[in-house]
Parts: structure tokens; sequence; C-alpha cells
């Protein structure tokens, strides 16, 4: 008999937007039978060991023609996006959820609290926990946070790499400082504000330096990027500094480790032929400025190119064999795969 996977508790997915996109297309595709595209569904994640993650809903400037992947260097994809269209286009997501939810007959739930996420866990359920990338859909009156949040909305990126009311994002470029551009504005100060009353998360992926700045001095709670990985190993605009460690760790926050391939490469090229120890290499990296409290996944799956060698969700377990080979302990992985993502969001007040 095989052992069962580890249990994994991923800190950001594209998943719902890619089900948005495709359903009524020829691309459309169950959750709940496994396929060979995109990088989540439902068997594939039994097999990985995935029991759940931050589901984010981001909505896009450029909606591109299916099969057309993300293009970084067409500045169509980064322009600004009016509130009411993100906020109708984040209920489709949001409206994805809640059909995956209530088509699984109790194998998917959409958890609201750590307590929630831990007894999805132990009955074997997929819990996914509400995340907005990038707060468009959020008005300067915070009505729509209010609603959002009753839904289940427990995280939010106050800014993608575009800027908004909120904040300034940084861009993908590379090699960059993630110094680009301006910080939080008044209300993004408020928006600070209200997540830390109202137990929601503040996401620093995507933010620029200035921006993670003026989050760390308001904000009450841990510093989180959910899906950045180190400056110093892969110099893109979109990962930490060593400064910008030092500071999470001080805060008793974390870093989720990101796949994609352009963010763990020191030449930044986005390319599938990468092998797992670049994965490796920056969560050792991670250890050894956070603490082994303060290091996660932040896969980025279903939103980036992932290395070849882990293919999906399903390969999971390959690279926890690569941790091992690595050196790192059970316990370790055990905290990296889920516990330290638990731990978080409990002392978010989540
Ligand atoms: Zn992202």
């Amino acid at each position: 008999m095989s052992q069962a996977p580890i249990p994994v508790f991923d800190g950001h997915n594209d998943t719902l937007l890619r089900f948005v996109l495709n359903a009524g297309t020829e691309k459309e595709q169950s959750f709940f039978h496994e396929s060979g595209k995109g990088h989540i569904d439902l068997p594939r994640s039994r097999k990985g060991g995935f029991s759940g993650g931050l589901f984010a809903m981001f909505t896009p400037s450029k909606f591109n023609a299916a099969g057309v992947s993300f293009n970084p260097d067409d500045p169509e994809n980064f322009k600004p996006v009016e509130q009411s269209f993100a906020l109708n286009f984040t209920n489709r997501m949001f409206a994805m959820a809640c059909h995956l939810e209530r088509e699984s007959k109790g194998e998917v739930v959409i958890a609201r609290s750590a307590r929630e996420i831990r007894s999805a866990q132990a009955a074997g359920r997929l819990a996914m926990v509400m995340h907005i990338e990038g707060a468009e859909a959020i008005d300067a009156d915070f009505d729509a946070l209010e609603v959002l949040y009753a839904a289940g909305l427990r995280s939010i990126g106050p800014v993608w790499s575009r800027k908004n009311i909120f904040a300034d994002g940084v861009p993908m470029a590379f090699p960059s400082s993630p110094d680009t551009g301006s910080g939080l504005t008044d209300v993004g100060r408020e928006l600070v504000r209200n997540c830390n009353d109202m137990g929601v998360m503040i996401d620093l992926s995507h933010i620029t330096e200035k921006g993670f700045w003026d989050v760390a001095k308001i904000s009450t709670r841990p510093l989180v990027a959910s899906h950045s990985n180190v400056h110093t190993l892969c110099p893109s605009a979109r990962n930490l500094t060593d400064k910008q460690l030092d500071a999470v760790r001080e805060s008793k926050g974390l870093v989720g480790v990101n796949f994609h391939a352009a963010f763990l490469r020191n030449d930044g090229e986005p390319i599938a032929d990468t092998p797992l120890e670049q994965i490796v290499r920056h969560t050792a990296y991670l250890i050894d400025k956070l603490g082994e409290d303060g290091v996660a996944l932040g896969s980025d799956f279903d939103g980036c190119l992932v290395p070849d060698e882990l293919g999906d969700v399903a390969g999971l377990p390959k690279l926890f064999d690569k941790f091992r080979q690595a050196g790192f302990g059970e316990t370790v992985i055990r905290k990296i795969a889920s516990e330290n993502w638990l731990g978080l969001l409990e002392r978010t007040g989540i």
C-alpha cells in the first residue's frame, strides 16, 4: 500500500480564473474529472496531497484569446481596471467557487477560518480560502469589502502589477529592484486598517517596495507575501530583498515559494526545463532568513510556467522528495507543506 501524500495547503493559484475563462468554450472541463489541462482539478489534487489553498480572484486588464499565453511585455495587460467591472468579474469567480462547492457534494468547501481548514483537512475535503489579487473590485467606501467578507473573502492583495486606488504594483521586470513606484495611498492605508480589524490577510506579493514598507509601518498583523521568491537569487521585481525578508521575519510573517520559472532562475528566463532544485534553492534560502516557521508554498498553479519536472498539482510529492534529498527533515517538510500557512492564518485572526 502506498503512503498517503503529505497534506498541502498552498498560498496561491489562479484556478478559478482559468475555469471562468474556459467556461462555455471548447476548453471547458470538469473540476471533478482528471484532465491534463491546467494544473489543478480534484483528482490530481488528491494524488498530490493538495488539501486546499488560497484561491485567487484576479480581474485581467486584457482578456486574451483562448490558448494565448500571458505576455508580460504587452502594456495592455497592465491597464487600469474599473471598479464596477472588477466587482462584476469577481462575482463570477466567487460564484464559480460556490458552484464547485455545491457540485462537489461535500468534497470541496469554502473555508472561512483556520479552524475550518483544519476540519476540512481532517475530513479529506479540499478547502478553498477566497483571496482577491489586486483589489480593484473594492470601492473607496469599502461596501464591497463588507459584502465579500460576508461571503467568505479572507485575503486581499491590495494591488496586482498595475496601479489602482490603493497602491502601485511592481512590474514583472528583470533584472529590477522592487522599488519601482509609489506606495500606499490614503485609501490604501484605510484598506489595510479595515483588513486588520476584520481579520482579512494582506498579501504583499505584487506591491512595490515602498508599498511594502508602508504596510509594514501600519499593519498590526504578520507580513505575508503569498507567492514571491528571493531577490538575491533571482533579481525579479516580483521577488523580495533581504531587507524585506528581515521585516517579514520580525513580524512573524511568511513567504510562499512561487514555482514560476522566471521568478526562480537567476537568468529570469521563463523556461519549462527548469530543475526542481531551483525551488529547493529558494526554499532553503528562505528557511535561513525566516526560520522554519516562515516558509510555505505559493505555487501560482494555473497562473504561471511551472517546471516540467513538477508538471502540475499531482507532482507535489516529487518536490518533497527533492526537499528530502537536500536534507530537509520530515517535520520541516510538513511545516512548509501546510502547517506554516495554518499558523500564519491563525496569527492573522482568521
Ligand atoms: Zn500573482
